[in-house]
């Protein structure tokens, strides 16, 4: 008769480390997609800026509150600010940083990607965040949203190194991968690329 293999006792986890860190994982609870998966559906340009995306999941509050900005009528605005303050939570405001007319919320923030995108983006970052409890691996959703500063530090820490040592533009490409890999972070997110160079550089990398 065949044993069955005893279950090894794990060291005991606090309620922060198993507690779900996002209600939404498509925008980190932010209302701006911040998935490192966004390139399943949008192609990045080459060079340039891109508009942050606002979460559209039916059930991201964040998401909704920046999609009631982006659509409100300058005179719903109007209206809005008679009766609430805004400003930071604590001060009695939603937090939400509001351009007072509807031109600047259109040109700051876009609206096209769909519901079903962030709901499948959600879904991946929450599958991810329960595989990171099973196999106790370092979270990678949770790497990606670290400060852009962060991450651009990083991106300019290898690209110092690299010039440090007289290498060329390839041989920083495959550092980059190499990080891209190391990392789970995709360096192609619009908040996390410093440079012109480096966006040229990194969009060729996206071809690849
Ligand atoms: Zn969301």
């Amino acid at each position: 008769m065949s044993k069955i293999l005893a279950s090894p006792r794990h060291d005991q986890r606090t309620d922060n480390e198993i507690r779900q860190p996002y209600k939404c994982f498509c925008c980190a609870d932010s209302g701006k997609v911040c998935h490192p998966l966004i390139t399943e559906f949008v192609e990045f340009p080459e060079s340039g800026d891109s508009l942050p995306y606002i979460c559209k999941r039916y059930d991201c509050e964040v998401g909704e509150k920046f999609t009631k900005c982006w659509e409100a009528s300058d005179a719903e605005r109007n209206a809005y600010k008679e009766t609430k303050a805004r400003g930071s939570k604590g001060d009695g405001g939603d937090g939400i940083p509001q351009p007072m007319r509807q031109r600047d919320w259109q040109a700051n923030f876009s609206m096209n990607l769909n519901s079903t995108a962030c709901d499948w983006l959600h879904e991946q970052g929450l599958l991810q965040w329960r595989e990171s409890l099973r196999s106790q691996k370092v979270n990678v959703f949770k790497k990606y949203t670290e400060a852009a500063s962060d991450r651009t530090d990083t991106v300019n820490s290898i690209k110092s190194e690299m010039k440090a040592q007289n290498l060329t533009e390839s041989a920083f490409e495959g550092a980059l991968v190499h990080c891209i890999k190391r990392d789970g972070i995709l360096y192609l997110h619009w908040e996390s690329l410093p440079t012109a160079t480096l966006k040229v550089l990194l969009g060729k990398m996206k071809v690849n």
